[in-house]
């Protein structure tokens, strides 16, 4: 048996009950065989894989507070410091219902990748809990988040594992989870980031991981002599990343005419208004459903469907597996060109698959939206230095770095001989340097 099959059938076997974490271990396996396969010899003597696969450490901890009734309510808290071969562990917190030790790892595992692949010296971590921030109110919230940090401030730290948002967590609950991090250490560092801008909190990361998608977009687009301007796009979910995608499109000419949330769709086909959704979204906090009120031309659908509308490109930025071979298979029947990745893994392995045997233009989400691990990653900078950059130097820096992941992907993709397939060459570039400092680092 193949060196990939012994440990995919390792991780099946030492995991069970994990079944996002086996997908997702399976689909970078694959890709990286040829890698493997080249190097099998000196990656099975280090035991690499085996290391490669097993996280760290995972902490698993209650997380008991009181609701606005006096009730005592417990949810379970984790963080998972997946790889730390080339720098703190680095990676969100995400606060949803479903939560589980399975999303979690595979968040973690596919972190370490697209953390390696922005060329900054962060390592691969992600965390969070089962609480649900819908519907609470911010007291709820902010008792939820101090009790969390109240067990998770002993595992991290500004040079150990520098924890952000993800779903469910923004700027409020950023910035309760700081501000208890503080009181008990007694320390003012860039421990997480997504912080406010008065407490650290970098210009631009708010708007990074929208904008990152689009300015890696726009660089596969222009290497297959295609355009953003004058493109007919979907982007599912209507979240930060989402909104900030959107933002950055309309900035370059693209017409977005659906977006959705978990209850459903809505489809303008003069063109979203994005001011609407952010009030809706960023201000009330309320359903999307509501847009046709304020824009009654548009049509709202309850439930999934959104990938059947006419595209030329598709952004998927909601959740993980949202998009399925059969809406795959739409997409390409409706002319699609392009998809790239705002969430993570929310195509699933059959229609990545198909997106890349059918000539579709597919930037998988370690790359596309690695854009905002690598703002963060800025914000600590701008922390240790306690310095603040302008609007344009981070923004620019941003560019920079998403150009580079897309070279980066490309380069490994022709090198092993699948010129194209971005998901096999950012698996493997990001494995490439991941495993050589696992090997330089000796056997911990
Ligand atoms: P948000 O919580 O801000 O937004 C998530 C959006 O997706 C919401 O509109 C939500 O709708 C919608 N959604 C959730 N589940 C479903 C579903 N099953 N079907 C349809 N819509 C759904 O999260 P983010 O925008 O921050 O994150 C989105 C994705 O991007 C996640 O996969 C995340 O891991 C990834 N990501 C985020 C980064 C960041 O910097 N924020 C960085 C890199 C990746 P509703 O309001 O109804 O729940």
């Amino acid at each position: 048996m193949s060196y990939v099959d012994e440990i995919y059938e390792r991780v099946v076997a030492q995991n069970p009950n994990e079944a996002e974490f086996h997908q997702a271990v399976k689909e970078v396996l694959d890709s990286l065989k040829l890698v493997i396969d080249a190097n099998e010899e000196k990656y099975r003597k280090a035991g690499l894989l085996e290391r490669f696969v097993e996280p760290e450490r995972v902490v698993s901890f209650r997380v008991p507070w009181v609701d606005d009734n006096g009730n005592v309510q417990v949810n379970k808290g984790y963080r998972v410091q997946f790889n730390s071969a080339i720098g703190p562990y680095k990676g969100g917190l995400r606060l949803h219902p479903s939560v589980n030790q399975s999303i979690l790892k595979f968040l973690g595992f596919e972190q370490t990748l697209k953390n390696s692949l922005t060329g900054l010296p962060i390592g691969g971590g992600k965390g969070g809990s089962n609480f649900d921030p819908k519907g609470k109110s911010d007291r709820e919230v902010m008792a939820f988040c101090q009790s969390f940090m109240t067990e998770l401030y002993r595992h991290i730290g500004a040079d150990t594992d520098c924890p952000a948002g993800d779903i469910g967590v923004g700027a409020r609950e950023v910035g309760f989870l700081y501000g208890q991090y503080k009181r008990i250490t007694g320390r003012y560092e860039g421990v997480l980031t997504g912080k406010g801008l008065t407490f650290g909190g970098s210009l631009a990361r708010t708007e990074a991981t929208g904008y990152g998608l689009i300015y890696i977009l726009d660089e596969m687009l222009k290497h297959h002599n295609q355009q953003i301007e004058g493109k007919t796009v979907l982007v599912s979910g209507s979240g930060n990343v989402a909104i900030y995608a959107v933002q950055k499109l309309q900035q370059l000419g693209a017409k977005v005419v659906a977006m959705c949330d978990s209850n459903g769709y809505i489809y303008d086909k003069e063109g979203i208004k994005l001011d609407v959704i952010r009030d809706i979204k960023e201000v009330r906090r309320a359903r999307i459903s509501e847009y046709v009120k304020a824009v009654p031309t548009a049509v709202y659908t309850e439930g999934k469907g959104i990938w059947s509308i006419p595209c030329d490109i598709a952004l998927p930025c909601a959740t993980q597996n949202e998009l399925n071979l059969e809406d795959a298979k739409m997409l390409k029947a409706n002319g699609c060109i392009a998809v790239a990745e705002g969430a993570n893994m929310p195509s699933t392995r059959e229609a990545t698959d198909y997106f890349v045997e059918n000539n579709i233009l597919f930037m998988p989400g370690k790359a596309a939206n690695a854009g905002g691990v690598a703002t963060s990653a800025l914000e600590q900078s701008q922390n240790s230095m306690r310095m603040s950059w302008t609007f344009e130097e981070v923004d620019a820096k941003l560019k920079d770095i998403m150009v580079n992941i897309y070279a980066k992907a490309a380069d490994a993709a022709q090198r092993y001989g699948v010129p194209g397939n971005y998901v096999a060459g950012a698996n493997i570039a990001g494995f490439e340097k991941v495993a050589e400092a696992m090997i330089g680092q000796g056997i911990v």
